[in-house]
């Protein structure tokens, strides 16, 4: 008989197999079990044992043969697959003024969309769940969702149950997940738009760079973070509040209510108000777009004035920022997202010399910058990468 610590450590052992086997699937969607002891490391005989299980639990189905035959046996090797039907997720994400839907299956096909203004500022929590799942019902054809996962703007709990603080949100508002879930009886992950950008870009990477960055330029100023090959978060929140450091303490208004974050003086806000010559004091009203990130480039490039400096503050804004955050970490690649990221090329120089200024690296790291404009679709790809990790969660561990 099994010591009782044994077994329990070997029931530990099959849960994270079990979680390990699934995992391969995301990676690569089709494996044969030679393919996929090659991917875990784990023996064939757990391979066996494990996918057995959950073929008959209808995890996993089995594919098209592989038509490159088994050398040992002569016959095509059995290809096994995620089951589609498993589950069906919903996953989105709510920003300023926009709210996307998409219904995808447990395999990660999509199934259907839906992208629409979306008012949230001022909705009651109940209003907005009432909006969204009446989404949900079109997008899925009436069919429950086994989970749903959203990324928003703002602050939101470490269980990733609620929003604490979203600028785009009111007090009662910023608790539409747990009405969500009374409405659809479904689980609902909120989580901060950077962290879901983040996971993506990860997913995107395939694991391989432990420790980067993504700094959102959007409506504001957003940091996704990963350290040591995990998301980094606080205890609490989804922390990583990059735009709301110091950079000029009782400086420019901030959206967050504070003066002289990062994100007053880096943010598309931020910049359009210090290039048309606004009070500080004062937030703009009307969201910045392309159009006019595009103008503030030109005008910049033509010659000095309020446009150019503005930049400037901005990259400093941000060299402090990453500086501050190197010192820390130590460097790490970064990857611009959002339609503010369009700007990085004219900010680049003085953001280098900014950090060159401000953090003393023991050898010159090659720092990378990269940029990407689309951040919802990052966002959507990350919301949906978090509900079907918690549903392969689910299938390894147990509830
Ligand atoms: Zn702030």
């Amino acid at each position: 008989m099994q010591a009782p610590e044994k077994a329990i450590l070997s029931d530990d052992v099959r849960k994270q197999n079990r979680f390990r086997i699934l995992n391969a699937f995301r990676q690569s969607p089709s494996l044969s079990r030679t393919q996929l002891a090659e991917n875990t490391r784990l023996s064939p005989g757990t391979i066996t044992n494990i996918t057995t299980q959950l073929l008959t639990d209808g995890i996993l189905r089995t594919s098209a043969p592989d038509s490159a035959p088994d050398t040992r046996q002569g016959r095509p090797r059995v290809q096994l697959a995620l089951n589609p039907a498993h589950a069906t997720v919903v996953s989105g994400s709510l920003t300023y003024g926009r709210l996307t839907l998409r219904a995808s299956d447990y395999a990660g096909a999509q199934a259907a969309s839906v992208t629409q203004e979306f008012v949230s500022d001022g909705k009651t929590a109940q209003r907005i769940a009432d909006e969204i799942s009446g989404l949900i019902r079109q997008i899925t054809g009436g069919q429950s969702a086994d989970i749903i996962s959203f990324g928003v703007q703002g602050t939101t709990a470490k269980d990733r149950s609620s929003v604490l603080w979203s600028p785009i949100l009111s007090e009662d508002g910023c608790a539409f997940a747990a009405a969500l879930v009374e409405k659809t009886g479904a689980p609902v992950l909120v989580e901060n738009d950077c962290a879901l950008i983040i996971r993506a870009l990860d997913r995107r990477q395939g694991g391989k760079v432990a420790t980067f960055g993504a700094v959102l330029m959007s409506y504001g100023i957003g940091m996704g973070l990963y350290v040591n090959g995990a998301l980094f978060g606080g205890q609490q929140s989804s922390a990583t509040e990059f735009g709301h450091l110091p950079y000029r303490p009782g400086g420019a208004q901030c959206r967050c209510g504070k003066k002289g974050c990062i994100e007053a003086y880096a943010s598309d806000y931020a910049i359009w108000r210090a290039a048309t010559g606004m009070d500080r004091s004062l937030l703009p009203r009307s969201p910045v777009s392309p159009e006019m990130i595009r103008s503030v480039i030109e005008r910049a490039a033509a010659g000095d004035g309020p446009e150019r400096a503005a930049l400037q503050e901005a990259s400093r804004a941000l060299g402090i920022g990453l500086a501050t955050l190197f010192a820390l970490f130590d460097p790490f690649p970064v990857v611009f997202i959002g339609p503010g990221s369009a700007l990085v090329s004219v900010m680049e120089d003085e953001l280098r010399s900014t950090l060159r200024e401000n953090f003393r690296f023991k050898q010159r790291p090659h720092l990378t910058f990269q940029t990407e404009t689309d951040e919802t679709a990052l966002t959507e790809q990350g919301a949906e990468i978090a509900a079907l990790e918690n549903l392969d969660r689910i299938v390894a561990y147990g509830a």
